[in-house]
């Protein structure tokens, strides 16, 4: 007997996991439900992030947690709960995989097979977001080397654990250098050590089109966390529908299982929604228990009865399905074929093992790094660069001077052209005129005089050299 969380959640929620609940009691699973309570109501009683600390200790005690989808409320101060949950537990891989039922649900992609493995923790998702000035405003994208070494070792060990054969990667790098850069290069480190596993990688733009148009050229595809959950919803909804894909979110000791779609409020307490994809979630989550026997007992029963052409509406086809059913109907449906394989979907036969464990992070040694000078980022609203120019050669020293100035990336100053159009955010940088490096009481004193002359300086950025290599981007144009 296994003790887990269960959150029925908002909209289609408690709809989808009465069914998905009903499907595991018949099949035999072992399992002691703790419910807890979280999302809107718990956000409307004025608890910013949608859970209590009795909740936290329950998903904490029991260290697996099956969640149905739930309601961020519009507009300022609610958090997600979901990203929260994944980050406080330390749940750094989401996995998803999608793949078609062909021919008994439509798909233009017949031969699709592609598990997505997300990025889960970091990213644009750290949502440290700021207003600089009355125009601009910034979110930080943070990018680190154990996230990228976790989440990509993950995929080569899923891959070689389930007989993949390739992993693909799909990055930004041309343009973000340093922070795609570096998935990239961790990417190119970990796949030596994977040698039978083919590796390859994409520029995120034309590899989403080839996955939206071919999907059946990748296997498993690891991603950074904001391309990860957009393309996931794309591969779910072109292999049939996203009611039809699950995920599972994995860190070193917690692991939580969930259908890849949102609430859908608008299909809620009418029985309509597929709860296959929480139900995909659960199948997930009884493999990670090691209930593997009777996971393998309801992925045969569902196969079945979507093969029997018994649909819910969002799969459902004039001429492919037979019957189309609410979602308590397709809860009985997949019960009543509990026992039965399918005949040309091909069966399912997980074997028994445990999780996939990697090794913890250890922290490498520290580089040698060489502080190089500093970008102002200031406030200013005027339009020419060589005016706010001229104010800033007067901090000038001797070693720290004036180099470069750029508006949203791009060089405005020493050289610009006229037609670039400027915000009232400026980066200044300021570096050493003899290419030495810098101190940091050179920048205190030059942030005390731009204070002195006026200048609005909303923040800086240290640029540094790591083991002599420059680790800052340079301006667009530079
Ligand atoms: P959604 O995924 O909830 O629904 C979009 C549409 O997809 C629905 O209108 C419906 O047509 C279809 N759909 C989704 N699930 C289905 C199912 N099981 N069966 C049949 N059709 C299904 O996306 P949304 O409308 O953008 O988001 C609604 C809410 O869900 C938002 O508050 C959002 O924050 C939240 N959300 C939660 C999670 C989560 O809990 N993990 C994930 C995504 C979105």
């Amino acid at each position: 007997m296994t003790k887990i969380t269960v959150a029925k959640g908002d909209g289609i929620g408690p709809e989808i996991m009465d069914a998905t609940l009903e499907i595991l009691k018949a099949a035999g699973a072992e399992l002691e439900i703790e419910e807890i309570e979280v999302g809107e109501k718990v956000y409307l009683q004025g608890n910013s992030s949608g859970i209590s600390s009795e909740a936290w200790e329950s998903i904490r005690r029991n260290k697996i947690f099956l969640k149905a989808p739930i309601t961020t409320p519009q507009g300022g101060g609610y958090k997600s709960l979901n990203v929260t949950t994944r980050k406080s537990l330390g749940l750094y891989a989401n996995v998803r995989p999608c793949f078609s039922l062909s021919p008994f649900v439509d798909t233009k992609h017949p031969e699709m097979n592609v598990v997505i493995i997300r990025e889960n923790e970091e990213d644009l998702y750290a949502g440290i977001e700021h207003q600089q000035t009355d125009e601009v405003v910034q979110c930080l994208k943070l990018i680190s080397r154990p996230g990228c070494e976790k989440i990509v070792r993950y995929a080569f060990e899923f891959a070689r654990k389930y007989n993949r054969k390739k992993v693909t990667c799909f990055t930004k790098d041309n343009i973000m250098k340093q922070t795609d850069g570096l998935f990239h290069q961790v990417f190119k480190e970990v796949s030596e050590e994977y040698p039978d596993i083919e590796n390859e990688h994409w520029i995120v733009d034309i590899g989403a089109a080839k996955l939206a148009d071919t999907p059946e050229a990748f296997d498993v595809v690891v991603m950074p966390n904001l391309y990860g959950d957009i393309l996931s919803d794309v591969a779910a909804q072109i292999a049939g529908s996203v009611g039809l894909a699950g995920s599972a979110n994995i860190g070193e000791s917690c692991a939580m299982f969930e259908a890849i779609h949102g609430s859908a409020p608008r299909r809620a307490g009418q029985n309509m929604a597929n709860p296959s994809g929480l139900l995909q979630g659960a199948i997930m989550m009884l493999n990670h228990i090691g209930q593997t026997e009777v996971a393998e007992k309801i992925q045969n029963a569902w196969l079945t009865t979507v093969e029997k052409g018994i649909h819910t509406y969002d799969i459902y086809k004039e001429g492919v399905s037979k019957k189309k059913v609410g979602t308590r109907e397709f809860a009985q449906a997949v019960i009543d074929h509990l026992g039965q394989t399918p005949e040309i979907l091909e069966k399912v036969s997980y074997e028994k093992g445990s999780p996939l464990q990697l090794p913890a992070y250890k922290r490498k040694q520290g580089a040698n790094k060489e502080l190089q000078g500093v970008d102002l980022f200031v406030h200013w609203d005027g339009y020419k660069a060589s005016e706010i120019a001229e104010r800033l050669q007067k901090l000038n020293t001797e070693n720290i001077g004036l180099s470069m100035i750029t508006n949203r990336g791009i060089v405005v100053w020493p050289k610009g052209f006229d037609e670039t159009f400027c915000t009232d955010h400026w980066r200044c940088r300021y570096t050493n005129p003899n290419g030495q490096s810098v101190s940091k009481e050179e920048i205190v004193s030059l942030l005390q005089k731009a204070i002195d002359h006026g200048i609005d300086v909303i923040k800086t950025e240290n640029l540094y050299t790591f083991e002599g290599k420059p680790a800052f981007s340079l301006g667009q144009g530079q």
